[in-house]
């Protein structure tokens, strides 16, 4: 391997590439369009746009391309040359910084929502200059917002972006009240934990499912499983270990910071962990290391699933986003201090929180709602779909302290006075590892654990910011002008806690009880995608948004109504596929086996005087499977053809959890069965055992 410094970043037109190539002034002011968003020239950008592609040329790139990621959930690109005809028939290479700042994709196929009227069907494109540009596969990327001609945002960036500002803004307004006049900038930080399978591709190909749907839609349980427990952090294969190698330098050269790889509790089951960043950057880090995953999996002749929940009755694939709030000069807002007074901040942040994720429970948990998350949330192996927060033994000794103005009998045993004490610091490693808690404080952050394995990490980011700097925002109008400004605080963090404490549960998140418990205390437990999204347009969240200037009641509704049909496709693709490989793959099968038996007792009863009890037994419980098999099929058939019918999109999703998934559950029982009786030599599908031990 290459000097690992040296390939780190190399493909990333960064800092110092900038620092290197710009003329002084130039790279200045990129530097405060960067850091302070202010509006950048053309000519400026026409300087800049020509040392990115000088740059860019010189590392075998040809083309350029505006990197943007619309509601589809993945990336999005379109490719140029930089050839320009010069009339004499040759050409040169060239970019503007028109180019450069603007694009304009034919987006009339993206997902809208019903925003972009058809006489308008044009995007553009804007280039966030917060993101670095990059080079993947000879092409100069340039990470770019997508929206309508009207403004409108057509893609998770814009209103991520809008969310960090609204938290910035926020955020400053208290630490200037709290007497900080040195942070000029305050940033969300995220660092994303991604699990995945790793299968062979081979089996990967032969499993139609796995190619239309990301997951399997049968298969009965293999006679190992993860019982044993001895994947968790186990030696790695060698076609697992050389995938890895590629994949870290491939991300080291992209800049991206790759840090901790180890094996899941599955079989085939696989983490990766990148050192934190600033969110847009991590989200765009994110999209990118999951299209390295496949691309990098697929040169190792292997595959990367990253669905959800690739094999029922095997733990399924989530991302951990551990957030916190940073400024610019350095300082970690959710670390407490060494101050009274840094701890009366602290504090104040921190019961800011758990309002937010209290007042917003059901916008959190709609940003990981999707048909594949909906396998795992309240499944015994993710966060259960009630939000609640952890906060630790002693964080939460120190809460219930000032909530009954009792004295706080941790290690220290002080009467909290806020703004008069100071806190016991937290070790990160005493902070006990809840990991059935969907939201658990871990020293110096907080790790939101609903996200599936796909999801694209802006959408929650952009919840968590926007409800943080809304209450941040209530507090610092109550504080603006206090004459007894530490007592206010006081005030405030007392009274939050009483009135948020429900939403602190330091137990079992995978315990029955807590369910209940849940309900008695009035969380909302939406179980299910249809069932979720019905509160992204209520008055109150409505009101979150365009408030903090995130989305606009249009942007809000349009987005409603692309999940909502994206779930509905989700299933629908399901449930055709589904339909396809029973007639194709299960039924005849099923059918040669049935055959094979039946001429075996023909030919004995010609013979006569054998045995046929084996035979017998085994045919009777094979066509008794095979009726179930025909009428679950007719079911599944009738229910996906009768759902069509339902034009209100809410009414159609729920029809699709309601009929064709749960015909679907029935179907699977049938065939998980058949799998399990039929011989092997008659069963076309690769079974779980052969797919998840397929790595070796
Ligand atoms: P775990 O035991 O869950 O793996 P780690 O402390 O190793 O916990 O961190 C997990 C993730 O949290 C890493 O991606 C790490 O970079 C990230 N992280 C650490 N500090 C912060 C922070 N201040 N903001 C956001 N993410 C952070
Ligand atoms: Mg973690």
């Amino acid at each position: 391997m290459s000097n690992i410094p040296e390939l780190f970043g190399s493909l990333v037109f960064d800092d110092s590439v900038m620092h290197n190539r710009l003329p002084k002034d130039i790279y200045k002011a990129l530097k405060k369009t960067i850091s302070q968003g202010t509006h950048l020239e053309l000519d400026v950008a026409n300087v800049v746009a020509t040392a990115m592609k000088d740059w860019a040329l010189e590392k075998g790139a040809t083309h350029f391309t505006h990197w943007f990621q619309p509601m589809t959930g993945i990336t999005a690109e379109k490719h140029d040359s930089f050839i320009s005809p010069q009339g004499d028939g040759k050409i040169i290479m060239e970019f503007s910084g028109k180019e450069l700042v603007r694009g304009e994709p034919d987006a009339s196929s993206f997902p809208s929502g019903g925003l972009r009227a058809t006489f308008e069907a044009r995007g553009y494109t804007a280039w966030d200059p917060t993101s670095p540009a990059f080079i993947k596969d000879g092409t100069l990327c340039i990470p770019t917002a997508f929206c309508s001609y009207t403004g409108e945002a057509l893609d998770k960036k814009t209103p991520l972006l809008r969310s960090m500002q609204a938290i910035d803004k926020q955020a400053l307004r208290i630490l200037r009240l709290f007497g900080n006049t040195e942070a000029k900038r305050v940033s969300t930080t995220v660092g994303p934990e991604q699990e995945y399978f790793l299968i062979s591709k081979d089996m990967y190909l032969k499993r139609p499912d796995l190619v239309y749907t990301g997951r399997t839609l049968f298969g009965a349980r293999p006679p190992k499983g993860q019982e044993l427990d001895d994947h968790y952090f186990g030696a790695l294969k060698p076609a697992v270990s050389a995938f890895m190698r590629e994949l870290d330098e491939e991300l080291w050269k992209l800049g991206i910071l790759s840090k901790t790889k180890h094996n899941e509790v599955a079989p085939a089951q696989h983490e990766l962990a990148p050192i934190f960043s600033t969110t847009n950057i991590a989200a765009d880090h994110n999209q990118l290391t999951m299209e390295l995953m496949k691309k990098v999996a697929d040169r190792h002749g292997l595959t990367c699933l990253l669905h959800e929940k690739p094999f029922a009755g095997i733990n399924g694939s989530g991302k951990h986003n551990n957030w916190s709030i940073s400024t610019d000069t350095g300082t970690n807002l959710l670390e407490p201090g060494d101050t009274p007074f840094d701890n009366a901040q602290f504090l104040l942040f921190l019961v800011a929180i758990i309002k937010a994720v209290d007042d917003y429970q059901d916008l959190l948990r709609i940003s990981v709602a999707s048909a594949g998350n909906d396998h795992r949330l309240g499944a015994n192996e993710a966060p259960p779909a009630v939000v609640s927060i952890f906060l630790g033994e002693e964080l939460n000794d120190i809460l219930t302290a000032i909530d009954e103005g009792t004295a706080y009998v941790g290690h220290a045993h002080i009467q909290m006075e806020i703004g008069a004490t100071v806190l016991p610091h937290f070790p990160k490693d005493t902070t006990d590892r809840n990991r059935t808690s969907p939201f658990a404080f871990t020293g110096n952050k907080f790790e939101f654990r609903m996200l599936g394995s796909t999801v694209s990490i802006a959408e929650p980011n952009i919840v968590l910011n926007t409800a943080v700097a809304e209450v941040l925002s209530q507090f610092a109008d109550e504080l603006t002008g206090s004459p007894d400004f530490i007592g206010d605080v006081a005030k405030i963090v007392k009274r939050t806690i009483g009135a948020h404490k429900r939403i602190i549960f330091n137990g079992n998140g995978y315990d029955d009880s807590w369910i209940a418990d849940a309900e008695a205390r009035g969380l909302s437990n939406l179980k299910n995608t249809p069932e979720a999204l019905g509160a992204f347009i209520t008055a109150k969240n409505v009101a979150l948004f365009t408030k903090n200037g995130v989305y606009t009641e249009k942007e809000l509704t349009s987005r409603h109504e692309i999940f909502l049909e994206n779930y509905s496709k989700t299933i629908n693709i399901e449930a055709l596929t589904m339909i396809d490989l029973v007639s194709k793959e299960v039924v005849p099968s099923v059918i040669a086996y049935e055959n094979e038996l039946a001429t075996l007792l023909l030919h004995k009863s010609k013979v006569g005087g054998y045995d046929n009890s084996l035979e017998d037994s085994l045919l009777a419980k094979v066509s008794k499977l095979s009726s179930s098999l025909a009428r679950k099929l007719d079911e599944l058939e009738a229910e996906t053809v009768a759902v069509r019918g339902i034009e209100d999109s809410a009414e159609l999703a729920a029809a699709y959890r309601e009929r064709v998934f749960s015909a679907m559950n029935e179907l699977r029982a049938v065939v998980d069965e058949l799998e399990l009786t039929v011989a092997s030599k008659y069963w076309s599908l690769p079974t779980y055992g052969e797919i998840l031990y397929s790595v070796i």
